[in-house]
């Protein structure tokens, strides 16, 4: 039989490990977990959180025949009662042969359905995660981090995305060369981190400050060190992004030279790429833009 590049595995909550103020690792195993991909990186995942009740609603999420184009169309046709709020994340450890996978939540309180799940959960509470299959041919799904032959890196992003840059960062080849700004909310939130010699990492507290300020000035003093090229062939290419607009642009290839990496709460990272490409001259086919979640909406699945 050939395999879905993703399928939804059965989990149950193994152990859950404060690793801050506001970030919760949650250990989950299952046996399915046998065939569960390892390419790491920032690649993504779907979490069906269940409802109060705990319970799910089948819509053939199981059945590994169906591709989730199949069972996603059928669950999209639900009532709101019935349809189980599905979210993405990041596999920050997957560990196949233990059957056990790590996911890092940031607990950004209850009104959101994950973050209430994580916030409440317990061992061997159940989570259904739609990832990826090993056994499947297509692999490498969901993984935006593609570098091809770039020589420095810039990689910035708020909590949201600290699970996918500590993963990027730990694979970076030994001779990278970049610079990692992340904003957390408080500075015990700041994680550790092993990078290569020639990548620095700046954790940036926001503490009571705004969403992003601390970000996007970090991100504006690497810009002073590096300095401005190429500023006028790049103006002309980015238009303001409608409000419902899906904050997400990610180059196929960059044959060398920078690329940047930006992930997190959707204007400021818009904010931030628009900095890069038009005052900076920055390529935006070297600039990779993901707006994990956006201030005030829940995620739109
Ligand atoms: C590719 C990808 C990978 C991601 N990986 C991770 C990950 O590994 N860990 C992780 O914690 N998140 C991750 N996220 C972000 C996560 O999907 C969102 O934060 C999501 O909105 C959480 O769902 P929720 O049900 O808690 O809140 P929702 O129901 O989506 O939103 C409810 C409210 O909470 C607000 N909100 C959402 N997230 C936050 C936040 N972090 N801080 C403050 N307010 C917020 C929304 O604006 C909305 O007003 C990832 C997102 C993407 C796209």
């Amino acid at each position: 039989m050939s395999h879905h590049p993703y399928r939804t595995f059965r989990t149950t909550v193994a152990r859950i490990t404060a690793l801050s103020p506001h970030f919760t690792r949650i250990t989950l195993q299952g046996d399915d977990l046998a065939h569960f991909g390892t390419d790491g990186l920032d690649q993504r995942i779907k979490l069906i959180i269940p409802f109060a009740d705990g319970s799910v609603t089948d819509v053939g999420q199981f059945d590994e025949t169906q591709s989730m184009t199949e069972w996603y169309r059928r669950w999209r046709e639900l009532p709101d009662d019935k349809r189980n709020p599905i979210r993405t994340y990041t596999i920050r450890s997957p560990r196949p042969e233990a059957r056990e996978i790590d996911i890092d939540f940031v607990l950004h309180g209850t009104e959101g359905p994950a973050s209430a799940w994580a916030t409440g959960a317990r061992v061997g509470d159940a989570l259904a995660v739609v990832g990826p299959d090993s056994r499947s041919d297509q692999q490498g799904g969901g993984i935006e981090w593609r570098p091809g032959a770039a020589t420095s890196v810039l990689i910035a992003g708020d909590e949201t995305a600290t699970p996918a840059i500590c993963s990027i960062v730990e694979a970076l080849p030994a001779h990278a060369v970049g610079e990692v700004c992340i904003e957390v909310p408080t500075e015990a939130d700041a994680l550790e981190l092993t990078a290569p010699e020639g990548v620095n990492v700046r954790w940036l507290a926001r503490g009571s400050g705004a969403h992003g300020v601390r970000l996007s000035a970090a991100v504006h003093e690497w810009g002073v060190r590096r300095g401005a090229r190429g500023a006028d062939t790049a103006k002309e290419t980015l238009s303001e992004p409608d409000a419902d607009e899906v904050l997400w642009e990610v180059p196929e290839a960059v044959d060398g030279g920078e690329y940047a990496w930006l992930a997190g709460e959707a204007g400021t990272i818009t904010a931030l790429r628009r900095h890069l490409v038009r005052d900076l001259g920055i390529d935006r086919r070297s600039v990779a833009f993901m707006g994990y979640w956006r201030e005030g909406r829940a995620e739109a699945s």
